[in-house]
């Protein structure tokens, strides 16, 4: 008898997997959904996930690795993880969700959108397949937006506050405006931050989350009105742009996400 395929969407409490979610919501009834937590996700995230699903009216199963972050930190030498170093995500999100699928077909639906180019860091398993039902759809930013508002749902919280991403509060892919809004709006979790990177910094060669600079010296006065001035200005460049393209382009905000959009799929999407 040929195995059953299951089929699973993983949740990383950013807002185009949640959209991904209600739209495959009565496409696929037997979808199992589930939520890689690190245990260092911003407390927004906790909350996305929890109304989504109310929404979804199913449960969402959490695949918490039995070691946490600050054990595979110790593993690892105290080396904080970064673009280039970048076993948390294997050990945290990666390991746990191939737990999870164990050795039976899968099929693992992805919610990378029509308009991004980006590629992913996802499981090479060769019993799971990826499948972009955006990308087959023809969906853009815009129709994810569309599909949260409708469910009310909405954005996750934590972009109010001017954070583009999901995943870990401290997560190196952010960029130093991030920071300076974490720092404002959660001062506790840019503290313990810190104090990882000091402890980093005690065994390594001074690795720090953000390029080039310590928190610590991210966090002086005359630096954060500097990000912010820098970002300023970028965003007036942004917007200068945005006002050359084609009219197709800025109905479908185009380019409103971020410049940067690197990092890896199972986190952010
Ligand atoms: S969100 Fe960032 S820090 Fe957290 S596991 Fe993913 S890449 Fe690593």
């Amino acid at each position: 008898m040929e195995p059953t395929i299951r089929h699973i969407l993983s949740l990383s409490g950013g807002k185009d997997s949640a959209a991904l979610a209600i739209y495959l919501r009565d496409r696929v009834a037997e979808m199992e959904y589930i939520f890689h937590d690190t245990g260092k996700e911003l407390p927004e995230t906790y909350d996305y996930i929890a109304r989504l699903g109310d929404i979804l009216g199913r449960d969402i199963v959490r695949t918490t690795p039995d070691d946490p972050f600050d054990h595979w930190l110790a593993v690892y030498g105290d080396m904080l993880p970064s673009n280039h170093r970048r076993w948390c995500t294997k050990m945290l999100k990666l390991k746990p969700f191939e737990a999870y699928v164990g050795d039976g077909p899968v099929i693992n639906y992805v919610g990378l959108r029509a308009d991004e180019a980006r590629t992913g860091y996802i499981s090479t398993k060769p019993n799971i397949t990826a499948v972009y039902p955006f990308r087959e759809d023809g969906l853009v930013r815009a129709d994810i937006i569309r599909i949260l508002e409708e469910s009310g749902l909405g954005l996750p919280a934590y972009m109010h506050w001017g954070r583009s991403r999901s995943g870990c509060f401290f997560c190196f892919y952010q960029q130093k405006i991030e920071w300076v809004r974490l720092k404002r709006k959660y001062p506790e979790l840019y503290e313990e931050a810190k104090v990882y990177e000091a402890r980093s910094a005690e065994s390594t060669q001074g690795f720090t989350w953000a390029q080039n600079e310590s928190l610590e010296e991210l966090e002086r006065p005359e630096r954060v009105a500097e990000i912010e001035k820098n970002w300023a200005r970028d965003q007036e460049r942004r917007r200068k742009l945005r006002s050359d393209l084609p009219l197709a382009a800025v109905l479908a905000d185009a380019d409103v996400e971020p410049e940067e959009r690197e990092g890896c799929l199972i986190c952010s999407l």
